[in-house]
């Protein structure tokens, strides 16, 4: 089915775009790789008037160290995210997670700022970013906001973006040494959206100790969710295959996932235990090599 017909603007300026989407209002929406709004459009879901193309926007491609931070653009594709060169070697787990997005002709299209501002609850790097406590920088008529990732996600589909907000880039910590990282998930068929995925970033203190962890889940609900009691039983433990599996016992509790056509609530709590006990042992035996090389 073809899209209903709309206005197509393709801006030379962010400032050009903003002015655009505060123009036309609920009516306007951005388009970046169009890998969820084209299909939305060609099957009527979404009905915009105006389309605003950012794929001009060479300052939403940049890709930078900032100390101890990595800078993303918005506009930067899963797949240089999956090839990990330059700069993004500071930030190997998106080069993991960026890989089980999709196919190829998806990842080469889709942008990191459209994965964050679509929000499927059962995306990648949403819960990456969220694992990572990475901060979502959004520019608008007002300017220029920073919002933290656990702020970022309010619900299903839905985020903290306001009207005529666009994300600019996206800010996650460099892993140091000593910091391990894994993701694991689980998918009907190779390519498709995970039914559940867990990511989890395992930081020692001492090869015997562990200083921190972070876990963060998609598709056990409406947004990516964090498992503050399963990072917190681990803190100050040894980073063996028993603690972690123990602790990880505990994510099924920490969800409340809904069942639908691909899984039960059940089903899915099932599998927030086993793909967090999966990522913590793989981020920990990561974590312990690092640590020693
Ligand atoms: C066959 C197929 C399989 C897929 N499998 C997966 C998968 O396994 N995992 C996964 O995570 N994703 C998957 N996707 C989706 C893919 O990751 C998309 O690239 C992503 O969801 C949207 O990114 P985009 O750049 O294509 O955004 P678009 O489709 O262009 O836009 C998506 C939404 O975000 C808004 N938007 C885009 N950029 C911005 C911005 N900078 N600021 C504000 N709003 C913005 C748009 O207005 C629109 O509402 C799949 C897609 C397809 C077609």
């Amino acid at each position: 089915m073809p899209a209903v017909p709309f206005e197509y603007h393709a801006p030379a300026t962010l400032e050009e775009a903003i002015a655009l989407l505060r123009e036309h209002g609920d009516e306007a929406k951005p388009l970046a790789g169009g890998q969820s709004l084209v299909p939305l459009l060609t099957l009527r879901l979404a009905r915009p008037a105006v389309l605003v193309d950012l794929n001009h926007l060479e300052e939403l491609r940049a890709v930078r160290r900032e100390g101890d931070a990595l800078w993303i653009g918005a506009l930067v594709r899963h797949r240089a995210l999956e090839r990990g060169e330059g700069a993004l070697r500071a930030c190997p787990l998106l080069q993991d997670a960026a890989a089980l997005i999709g196919n190829v002709r998806v990842r080469a299209l889709g942008t990191i700022g459209g994965s964050l501002a679509h929000a499927d609850p059962a995306a990648e790097l949403p819960a990456v970013v969220q694992a990572l406590d990475g901060t979502v920088a959004l520019r608008g008529p007002q300017g220029e906001r920073q919002v933290p990732a656990g702020d970022f996600f309010v619900g299903a589909l839905t985020t903290a973006l306001g009207p005529a907000e666009v994300i600019v880039g996206v800010r996650l910590p460099v892993l140091g040494p000593g910091v391990g990282y894994a993701v694991e998930e689980f998918s009907r068929r190779a390519g498709d959206f995970a039914v559940v995925a867990a990511v989890a970033v395992v930081e020692l203190r001492s090869p015997g100790e562990i200083a921190r962890v972070r876990v963060a889940l998609a598709g056990v609900g409406s947004t990516p969710r964090r498992l503050p009691g399963v990072e917190a039983a681990l803190a100050g433990q040894r980073p063996d295959a028993e603690t972690l599996r123990r602790a990880a016992g505990g994510a099924a509790g920490e969800v409340d996932p809904d069942g639908d056509a691909h899984a039960s609530a059940s089903y899915r709590r099932h599998l927030a235990r086993v793909l967090t006990a999966r990522a913590l042992e793989r981020a920990a035996a990561m974590a312990a090599r690092r640590k020693t090389a």
